[in-house]
């Protein structure tokens, strides 16, 4: 039986994305050799990479003077590049999570981080308002989906200044205004396809501005310049990448990801609030379409495993909630079916006939 996968990342994928990789793994376009046993530098790897950063740049709509790059070291590896290739002096960060804390400490090396707005009083459990921002900042970065503990921004917020966006968790799942944003990059492996890519959407003029020396590999012009074919891309993650681009092409883009992933939300957010054995986590208003966080009841607190086990035997997967927040986390990203989330819902009816 296919399992109902609420996982965080690496995640559910859509299934005509298995299967076309796998096939092309097998056979690439019926060329006789597999997709992982080719040079990159052929005519049958090229046009996917391209095709790759065309639709990427037409789902997500990106303008002419922006460039998609497919890069490894993951979203992880970004927390770094980001001061190392846009950093002179002083940065600002928004600290809505753990996410958020790494690619600070990152920065910290390269200059000074100033932080416009957190919301560690509370365990991230909102995303901050009315944030402040100074224009004698290089940048300002933000992530605009946490991942763990289930908060998101909802909109693209007006930045005097480069704003950088850590969109791992959300990337694709509801129309953005590109051209607020400098840079948007994320690890593939939560909304767009397996791990082992990481993609970069970045406006080139925002380039050339520090005084520092950038080791060849570290340095986005090299990427821009060399069509992310500097070293070796990883193929395999870049094909199925293309593929998940193509599946949401086809199921009507990203407008239509989030009319879907709104429906999905609301159900679950819904029976979270109904169902008296439950309780959500993190602020209405902030609340993330992509990871929906929640909790056992006080009352019902000693259920918690329980609970677990018996969405486990209805074929739910991933469901366990990170260790810093605790409780469960359904994430609902753009390939999970609304039956995934139906069925969920199910169990915590059931659960709650059975024992409240
Ligand atoms: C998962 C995640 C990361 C880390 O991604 P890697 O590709 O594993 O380095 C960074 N930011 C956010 C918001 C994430 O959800």
């Amino acid at each position: 039986m296919k399992k109902h996968n609420f996982s965080a990342g690496p995640c559910i994928l859509a299934p005509q994305v298995i299967e076309n990789t796998a096939n092309a793994v097998r056979d690439l376009n019926g060329i006789g050799l597999s997709l992982i046993e080719i040079s990159h530098r052929t005519k049958y790897f090229e046009p996917i990479m391209e095709e790759a950063q065309k639709n990427f740049k037409e789902l997500i709509g990106a303008p002419d003077n922006y460039h998609v790059l497919f890069l490894g070291g993951g979203a992880s590896l970004q927390f770094a590049m980001v001061p190392f290739n846009l950093m002179e002096k002083k940065a600002g960060y928004i600290e809505t999570g753990v996410w958020a804390k790494k690619a600070i400490k990152e920065a910290k090396l390269f200059g000074e981080v100033e932080v416009l707005a957190s919301s560690a009083d509370s365990n991230f459990s909102y995303f901050p308002k009315n944030i402040n921002i100074p224009s004698d900042l290089d940048y300002v970065h933000i992530t605009t989906n946490n991942t763990i503990y289930g908060t998101e921004i909802h909109h693209d917020i007006d930045c005097p200044v480069t704003l950088v966006a850590d969109m791992s968790s959300d990337i694709m799942s509801r129309p953005v205004d590109v051209t607020k944003y400098g840079m948007i990059y994320g690890g593939a492996q939560k909304n767009l396809g397996p791990a082992g890519v990481t993609f970069v959407l970045i406006r080139e003029d925002i380039l050339g501005k520090v005084s520092r020396q950038i080791p060849t590999m570290l340095d986005y012009r090299t990427h821009i310049k060399e069509g992310s074919m500097f070293n070796t891309p990883p193929v395999f993650a870049i094909y199925a990448v293309n593929e998940t681009l193509k599946w949401m092409k086809q199921m009507g883009g990203v407008e239509k990801m989030y009319e879907l992933n709104k429906a999905k939300a609301q159900l679950l957010y819904d029976e979270i609030d109904r169902n008296p054995m439950f309780m959500g986590t993190a602020e209405k208003e902030s609340r993330s379409l992509m990871n929906i966080c929640f909790v056992m009841a006080p009352e019902y607190k000693e259920k918690e495993a329980e609970f677990l086990e018996f969405a486990k035997s209805q074929g739910m997967e991933g469901l366990k909630g990170h260790r810093l927040v605790g409780g469960f986390r359904a994430s609902t990203y753009n390939a999970l079916p609304i039956e995934s989330v139906k069925a969920l819902i199910d169990c915590m009816r059931e659960f709650e006939k059975k024992n409240a």
